[in-house]
């Protein structure tokens, strides 16, 4: 039987001795690579692109020749106004992408000794770099699933069966239960959004699915409106999972780590932000097969081209 991906040598090419051992300066050059790859590291002024500054050492800061703007190697990227080192922002990062099922919060913040909150905060802002190489804005080829799995809104049934209700009646629910709707390639991308119902899914499928596809979806009624668009697999569920090449295991196996990813680490999710868990579950999905150096350098090299997080910058001080 061939070895797994994960167990063999090949899928580890970066580790936390290695990043510790070649220290602060190591790692900051690393950032200056990533941000700067085309002049090798070497600063490149963001605002007038002229590519002469006077370096401030002592601040690990920039200035540029020509327009004496100052900058640093995070200014305007994601990671801008970071308070924490470079080998530990590395660490988090290596932590992160080592983590098939997901990271929690607790754990990165005591692996890398930070405080709860700027765990939480890294790691959403990792999820929108993750998220620039999902929501590409391709549509779909090839073969593509559809699938739907719904998450949150659990309500605890009464210690009591004499109090217990029907918790399918919607006038029960608490209202924070959402659907994630996938499509995925068989030989390629994974797409998630979320919505309320699962037959929002077919309104996803128009807009992100290439007219030249085949499609395969379960027996729920609300597909058969995939019809008029595409030649559809159907697979009955109830009687067989896989009928001579018609399945959809494809976009179940994403919607299995990202059950076990919630239900694992996270222990829960508000609709807030599932979108952010199912892009991240997506991304690791897609990447299953990247070494965990590559697929580091991937997420650090996105971040560099993210824009500063309109959604993350100041997140705490603003809730507070
Ligand atoms: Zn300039």
């Amino acid at each position: 039987m061939a070895q797994h991906f994960l167990l063999s040598a090949a899928s580890r090419t970066l580790s936390l001795r290695s990043i510790y051992k070649a220290g602060e300066d190591a790692a900051y050059k690393v950032f200056c690579q990533m941000r700067w790859p085309e002049t090798n590291g070497e600063a490149v002024c963001p605002v007038c692109s002229h590519e002469e500054s006077y370096k401030i050492t002592t601040r690990r800061k920039f200035k540029c020749k020509n327009c004496h703007h100052q900058f640093s190697v995070t200014s305007g990227t994601i990671f801008a106004s970071r308070k924490m080192a470079f080998m530990d922002l590395l660490a988090a990062i290596c932590l992160i992408v080592n983590a098939s099922k997901g990271i929690s919060m607790v754990q990165l913040s005591r692996d890398i000794d930070c405080q709860y909150k700027t765990a939480f905060v890294l790691a959403h802002k990792l999820r929108e770099a993750m998220a620039t190489e999902i929501h590409t804005g391709e549509v779909l080829e090839g073969h593509v699933e559809i699938d739907g799995a719904y998450f949150g809104g659990h309500i605890r049934p009464h210690n009591e069966k004499a109090k217990r209700v029907d918790r399918r009646l919607k006038q029960h629910q608490t209202g924070t239960r959402r659907v994630v709707i996938a499509m995925r390639e068989r030989e390629g991308r994974t797409l998630p959004f979320v919505g309320e119902h699962e037959g929002e899914g077919v309104a996803l499928a128009n807009e992100n699915v290439s007219r030249l596809s085949t499609m395969s979806a379960d027996e729920a009624a609300h597909w058969d409106a995939l019809h008029m668009g595409w030649n559809v697999d159907r697979v009955n569920h109830s009687a067989i999972y896989s009928d001579h090449g018609k399945h959809t295991n494809m976009v179940e196996s994403f919607f299995s780590r990202l059950r076990n990813m919630i239900q694992g680490q996270h222990h829960g999710v508000s609709p807030k932000y599932l979108h952010q868990y199912a892009t991240h579950s997506a991304w690791l999905e897609d990447n299953r097969r990247t070494d965990n150096g590559t697929l580091a350098h991937i997420v650090v090299s996105n971040a560099m081209e993210s824009p500063v997080s309109r959604n993350w910058k100041g997140y705490w001080q603003r809730a507070a």
